[in-house]
């Protein structure tokens, strides 16, 4: 009887080593799947990301100390302002992350909120040595060579009742790079832009005053029209690209597309503004759902960047709008991306027939 009882005991005692082995064994799975199913997450937003990154590296660990992180938790984490970009506000940034497949199909800060979710190729054919795995060093980038002077550039802006008629042939009143690019220009052994820059006939009427919708709106190529009369389109090149990163603009951030129409992808540095030093920016131009679109500067002069910003990548405080202090929702430009406008907050009106884009009343696919 005494040795069944100390028989009946070992085998307790062995299944309690086992069990408990087993469940560390059980613990350290769930650990390791987590991390995994982290990886696939991060991987599949950002396609040209480098899993050995700096970047990868460092978030990784910030999951191994939080065993409960599941791929739901992550997600919620990605749309937290602070965890997209993890900028600190009001400073420069010597690397910027790279856009690359930054798109969503709902609104989402630091994305852009695209209509496109195919990207047929374009732009850039080789990556230039200022893109280092997720991360792009702006300081690095080369541009376009050349100072192209447009003489017969055409603008007018014309507040009317409750529409700005804006007008242009998208001549720029600031110089130009010489397009299409040279294969003596040191931007030929990345960029082979074989456009020429045109004259294009656009001719928009926005709403002077827009009113806010409860759900916004995604975006596609052409977002705004800037004060020089030229285009802005979003940060995606044709390949869903981060088009700033990747494609060579000139010395004023712009170059032509398919049918020459000049376009920026972000602020140009040849448009005016006197932001910063406690002064928020200038009104550069209006997004095609009529509100206006800043510079790089917030209320009292503070740079700001996607993560400060809204999902459509806005604001809503007092600004100079017409002549006139008033509280009013606008968008700001920012040196990362999306760069501008990820959707629009308002109705946009959409480019038809007689505007700077293609028959059929579809702007060509951006390069
Ligand atoms: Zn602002
Ligand atoms: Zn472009």
């Amino acid at each position: 009887m005494n040795s069944n009882y100390i028989l009946l005991g070992l085998a307790f005692a062995l299944c309690f080593v086992l069990l408990s082995g087993c469940t560390n064994t059980a613990k350290s799975d769930t650990l390791s799947t987590g991390t995994i199913s982290k990886d696939k997450n991060s991987t599949s937003y950002n396609p040209n990301s480098v899993p050995g990154s700096s970047e990868s590296n460092s978030s990784d660990q910030k999951s191994d100390t939080t065993p409960s992180t599941t791929p739901e938790s992550e997600e919620a984490l990605k749309d937290t302002p602070g965890a997209v970009i993890n900028t600190p506000s009001n400073k420069r940034l010597d690397l910027l992350p790279l856009g690359d497949g930054k798109y969503s199909t709902s609104p989402k800060v630091g994305y852009i909120y695209s209509c496109d979710t195919q990207f047929n190729g374009g732009g850039a054919f080789k990556d230039g040595p200022w893109i280092e795995g997720s991360v792009w060093d702006p300081s690095k980038k080369v541009t376009v060579d050349g100072a192209v002077v447009w003489k017969n550039g055409k603008l007018t802006i014309t507040l009317s009742g409750d529409k700005r008629r804006i007008v242009s042939n998208d001549l720029p009143n600031h110089t130009t790079g010489v397009f299409p690019i040279s294969s003596n220009d040191d931007a030929y052994q990345y960029d082979r832009n074989p456009n020429s820059i045109k004259e294009q006939s656009i001719d928009i009427s926005l709403a002077a005053n827009p009113t806010l919708v409860d759900n916004p709106s995604c975006g596609s190529g052409t977002v705004g029209i800037m004060l020089s009369g030229v285009p802005l389109f979003n940060g995606f090149d044709a390949g869903g690209r981060d088009a700033v990163a990747h494609e060579i603009q000139d010395s004023c951030g712009g170059h032509p597309q398919v049918s020459g129409q000049y376009h920026y992808h972000s602020e140009s540095s040849c448009l005016n503004d006197s932001g910063g030093k406690a002064t928020h920016s200038d009104l550069l131009g209006y997004s095609l759902d009529g509100f206006g679109i800043y510079g790089e500067y917030g209320e009292n002069g503070t740079l700001l960047h996607a993560a400060d910003l809204d999902e459509c990548h806005g604001q809503t405080h007092a600004i100079m709008w017409d002549g006139k202090t008033q509280v009013m929702y606008h968008y700001h430009f920012t040196e990362d991306f999306p760069y501008s406008i990820g959707c629009f907050r308002a109705k946009p009106v959409s480019l038809g027939a007689g505007g700077g884009e293609s028959p059929g009343g579809q702007m060509p696919p951006p390069r």
